[in-house]
């Protein structure tokens, strides 16, 4: 018997269903295995569609993508139901992902920003979208947009998690290939990626040198092989789950921290402000922020990844 499966996108750019279709000549090995019953980006299934299916009758739906809106929600509250298992595929549904940079901003300055604001806009008459209006007699309705981003588990029970902005493909298939033969870990667990930091799977070498200046990506040309961090970028590896195999850092990139937190860590980016505090040089307070001055934005630089799932959650208001 075939399994049935499902892929969904909630808020998202699309880049977890194109990994999914990086896997290139292994989504055949997929596809002999289980049905894909839904997967908006790429197949014509419509909503009712899933409304009309059994409860539980999805063996498997990786959902991809925060909840920003009441479509999301409605659309991850009917999914789950009609699962048996659920997955949230890639840093947005797992712990934000960068639509939850949104969460230092209301609702209404988005809005504002995207419709009345930005200088490509040509919006004479300031329209902003309306929730409900009439269009040649026909009422027309959108989803309601939230002023807080979620992760998938803030709303819906979630039975695992693939970490990653987006997840490497080889992970999903090892995730894939998990379900296919029924090994799956305890459920609550990251499936497809290690149990270490990133710095175990990275190949610069450290020193154990201290900081005593933070400089940006832009203001200066690393030096190959070394660690990123101890030459003064801020580099996520200490605090990010290992499992990309290093790309960004391979690049010249430091880690920007998408595969999420390690088991034992609550908060991400509080972590990391830990981190960096155990290898600053200076050991004066006026020599510290001197060094500190360098990093322009530390909550989202912190945070880039995990806001909605850290313990700032979103900016009050
Ligand atoms: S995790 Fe990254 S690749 Fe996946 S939907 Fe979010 S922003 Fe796109
Ligand atoms: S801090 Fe970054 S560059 Fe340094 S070892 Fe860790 S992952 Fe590699």
């Amino acid at each position: 018997m075939k399994l049935k499966g499902g892929i969904y996108w909630g808020a998202g750019c699309g880049g977890c269903d194109v990994a999914v279709l990086d896997l290139h000549e292994k989504i055949l090995d997929v596809a002999e295995k289980m049905d894909l019953l839904f997967w908006p980006i790429a197949l014509d299934f419509k909503y009712d569609d899933v409304r009309a299916m059994e409860d539980a009758e999805f063996d498997i739906v990786l959902y991809n993508g925060a909840i920003r809106n009441s479509e999301n929600e409605e659309m991850a509250k009917l999914l789950r139901r009609k699962s048996k298992t659920m997955v949230a595929l890639g840093a947005c549904a797992h712990i934000g992902g960068l639509p939850s940079l949104a969460n230092y901003h209301t609702k209404q300055s988005v809005l504002e920003r995207v419709y009345l604001e930005t200088e490509s806009n040509e919006n004479p008459d300031g329209t902003m979208p309306l929730e409900r209006s009439t269009v040649d007699g026909n009422e027309l309705e959108l989803p309601r947009f939230y002023n807080t981003v979620k992760t998938l588990d803030q709303v819906v029970d979630v039975d695992y998690y693939i970490p990653g902005c987006p997840p490497v493909p080889e992970q999903i298939f090892s995730a894939l290939s998990a379900v296919f033969i029924g090994e799956l870990p305890p459920k609550g667990s990251v499936i497809g990626a290690g149990t270490k930091t990133l710095c175990d799977e990275c190949p610069h070498e450290k020193e154990e040198k201290e900081i005593s200046i933070i400089k940006r990506p832009l203001e200066m040309i690393p030096e190959p092989g070394k660690c990123l961090l101890e030459q003064g970028l801020i580099c996520l590896g200490p605090v990010t789950r290992e499992g990309c195999g290093a790309r960004c850092i391979n690049s010249g990139v430091p880690c920007r921290g998408c595969y999420g937190p390690l088991d034992d860590v609550y908060d991400q980016g509080v972590k990391m402000v830990s981190a960096l505090a155990s290898v600053l040089e200076p050991k004066e307070e006026k020599e510290i922020d001197k060094v500190l001055d360098g990093i322009v934005d530390p909550l989202r630089t912190f945070h880039r990844f995990s806001t909605a799932a850290s313990i700032l959650r979103r900016k009050k208001v």
